[in-house]
């Protein structure tokens, strides 16, 4: 999937709402490219380094950050994530859709930067859905849980920022993420993402195409 200049597309959501998973399948099914993050944050059980993150001290974190190293990073629940700037950059080169699954605050500096991005919220149907989702994964303590759930109280208040809310229902992610691949499909026919493709249309016809 390619446009003139390469689309990125930023899926936030509430911990717990099940983006890393939406996101996973939008690579698989559509091919789309997605942003691997560096964090602090201690890997989980089954996280691998350079699959689900790249795994980092403070101290290489921050190094990085010296260099310029990243398209935006923020501070979430004591941990430093960022988005390593070279992938998204060749991606967009490329002409393809990068997807960023980054929280809120990041999501607010790349519409800073990347006026055209497409920013997405992922929610779950309700609050009680969330946090039995967060306590049923029992990937986190509940001390953790509990800031987490605070977070989402603060986030909720940046939902009218997005473009889009998508609701992941138990048992129909299918439906969110053909949803998302939509809404994708739909932002890709915009007449001001297809400048390039138009320029050549009309030149084609000047020329009086046979
Ligand atoms: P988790 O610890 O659950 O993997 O991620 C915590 C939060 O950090 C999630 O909301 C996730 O979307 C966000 N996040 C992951 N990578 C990045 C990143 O590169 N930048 C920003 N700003 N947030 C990120």
């Amino acid at each position: 999937m390619t446009n003139d200049r390469g689309t990125l597309v930023v899926i936030s959501g509430f911990s717990g709402a099940g983006k890393g998973t939406v996101s996973r399948k939008l690579v698989e099914e559509y091919g789309y490219s997605l942003s691997i993050s560096a964090t602090t944050r201690k890997p989980r059980e089954g996280e691998q380094d350079g699959v689900d993150y790249f795994f980092k001290t403070e101290h290489e974190f921050l190094s990085l950050v010296d260099y310029n190293g990243y398209i935006e990073y923020a501070q979430y629940v004591g941990n430093y994530y960022g988005t390593p700037r070279k992938f998204v950059e060749d991606c967009l080169k490329e002409g393809r859709v990068v997807i960023l699954e980054i929280e809120v605050q990041g999501a607010m500096n790349i519409r800073q930067q990347y006026p055209d991005a497409i920013l997405l919220f992922i929610t779950a149907p309700s609050a009680s859905v969330l946090k039995n989702r967060l306590v049923g994964r029992g990937t986190e303590e509940p001390a953790v849980i509990a800031k987490r759930m605070c977070r989402a109280v603060e986030e909720a208040e940046s939902i009218s920022v997005y473009d889009y809310i998508v609701n992941n229902e138990e048992g129909r992610i299918e439906e969110c993420v053909e949803q998302i691949h939509s809404i994708i499909e739909s932002e890709s026919c915009r007449v001001s993402r297809r400048a390039e493709f138009i320029a050549e249309l009309k030149a084609g016809l000047a020329e009086g195409a046979d």
